[in-house]
């Protein structure tokens, strides 16, 4: 079971992704199933936020959430610095990665040491954007991914499509077909118990033969040297206790100073992020096992990455920090809704994955030119975001930083457009103009295909022949 598949062409493909931004887009606003299982888990979420909102005080958590998280973000150099002396106190071992590569080297070293040859990993977004697998793949040590959603994935050999719910856009049929090509056999149940229940027995054999668990962190306690995991299935308590060594990778940005802020921050993060007032797990794991504690590992490591992150500090990207990866505003998001998160071509997707990746891969990436453009700016992500990042307005400085054909053009044609109407009987010629045109191509009260400029609006969608349209 491997994150490595071999292409047709003999290739080796990791989470390939295919095509560029604009034509994953156009695949998938094609896909009526994928649009299908994205309406039904938005609309599940809506209907649990607004539970949170109504019931349990969610909006007004929110202030506090950001005060938390600004002064996380404006004390980060103090925090960590506590955080990794406590984690040491308590028998950990600490490493302070660079980048990506520089983490990957340290966990497939630590590996390779230690003779380890299957490593068992709970959810992780860090370990995806390092590409964790990628690497100790290519150091052939079996990875096994045991989150439900993540397991699902790594069959599929696909990215994230939702930073909490991974395999939000696979819908049950599609899960079980992975499930009989995986088994080799069409035995296995098609109902939701059923292919839980096959997971759970598959996934079950690889944790007693791994030797390594890797988590991701959700926070970090600087006053204690805890470190908090979040999940809903179990198997991340399996995979921090039960392998001989537990390597927790954490983005430098995730610590708090404190319990009092921590608490806050828990209870916030599943009301925001399932319309849950609880998780079901909150995992506290503060260094390895003690003598005389009947669980845990033998070796506690805490992996922190920079990756980008330091240098955003002081800039009017900063707030993005603050992010506490609950993807409340990938639900709300009407681009994320149509495309899911694969057309995004990025672990991070949404409008938080719009603006961070750009930031941690640099500005000559091709994130850097198309992803700040996957928004409508309609502000709902912002709305939802439980800690108060002004997504909208970060998408909009992302963008003005983003500079290609696409956008030199872009600008061009707003201009012209712009001189255009700022004259009266020019906007009254095209308005009447563009009438005419959808006038001799509607039918049933629809235009299909437009010309020019316009293709591309109709390439997904049809325009009312009238314009305005009649109410
Ligand atoms: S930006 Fe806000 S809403 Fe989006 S994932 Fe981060 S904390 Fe959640």
């Amino acid at each position: 079971m491997s994150t490595r598949r071999r292409r047709a062409d003999g290739g080796v493909a990791y989470l390939d992704v295919q095509g560029t931004l604009r034509e994953r887009t156009v695949d998938a606003l094609r896909d009526r199933t994928l649009r299908g299982n994205l309406d039904t888990a938005a609309a599940s979420w809506g209907e649990g936020r607004e539970g949170m909102r109504r019931d349990h005080g969610l909006d007004e958590m929110r202030e506090r959430a950001r005060e938390i998280r600004q002064s996380n973000i404006r004390n980060l150099p103090a925090l960590l610095a506590e955080m990794q002396a406590n984690v040491r106190d308590a028998g950990g071992t600490v490493v302070r990665a660079a980048d990506g590569a520089e983490a990957c080297r340290y966990i497939t070293g630590l590996a390779k040491a230690r003779g380890v040859k299957v490593v068992a990993k709970s959810k992780s977004m860090a370990t995806e954007e390092i590409k964790l697998n990628e690497a100790l793949d290519d150091a052939g040590i079996e990875v096994v991914e045991t989150d439900l959603g993540e397991w699902i994935l790594q069959l599929a050999n696909e990215h994230p499509s939702h930073i909490i719910a991974p395999a939000v856009h696979l819908n049950r049929e599609q899960v079980a077909a992975l499930f009989r090509e995986e088994a080799g056999t069409d035995d296995v149940p098609d109902d939701r118990e059923g292919l839980v229940a096959h997971a759970r027995v598959r996934l079950r054999e690889k944790f007693a033969a791994a030797g390594i668990g890797v988590s991701g962190v959700n926070l970090g306690v600087a006053s204690t040297g805890t470190i908090c995991v979040v999940e809903n299935e179990g198997n991340a308590r399996l995979v921090t206790s039960q392998p001989r060594i537990h390597v927790a990778v954490m983005g430098m940005e995730r610590v708090v100073a404190d319990w009092d802020e921590a608490a806050h921050i828990l209870q916030v993060l599943p009301m925001a992020a399932i319309g849950q007032d609880a998780a079901n797990y909150v995992n506290l794991i503060t260094g390895p096992r003690r003598e005389g504690e009947a669980d845990g590992p033998e070796e506690f490591h805490l992996v922190i990455i920079d990756g980008g992150r330091g240098a955003l500090r002081g800039t009017e990207f900063e707030e993005a920090l603050a992010c506490i990866r609950c993807g409340a505003c990938l639900y709300s998001c009407p681009m994320w809704r149509s495309v899911g998160g694969q057309a995004y071509g990025s672990p991070y997707s949404g409008p938080i994955g719009a603006v961070i990746t750009p930031l941690l891969e640099g500005p000559s990436s091709p994130a850097s030119r198309d992803l700040p453009f996957m928004s409508s700016l309609c502000g709902a992500c912002g709305e939802a975001c439980p800690v108060g990042i002004p997504l909208q307005d970060l998408l909009v400085r992302a963008r003005a930083r983003a500079s290609s054909p696409a956008t030199r053009k872009s600008g061009i044609a707003f201009r012209a457009w712009s001189r255009l109407w700022r004259r009266p009987a020019t906007y009254r010629a095209w308005m009447a103009g563009w009438r005419l045109m959808l006038r001799a191509r509607g039918r049933n009260g629809w235009v299909t295909e437009l010309p020019g400029p316009g293709a591309g609006w109709t390439e997904v969608r049809d325009m009312p022949a009238r314009w305005p349209p009649r109410r």
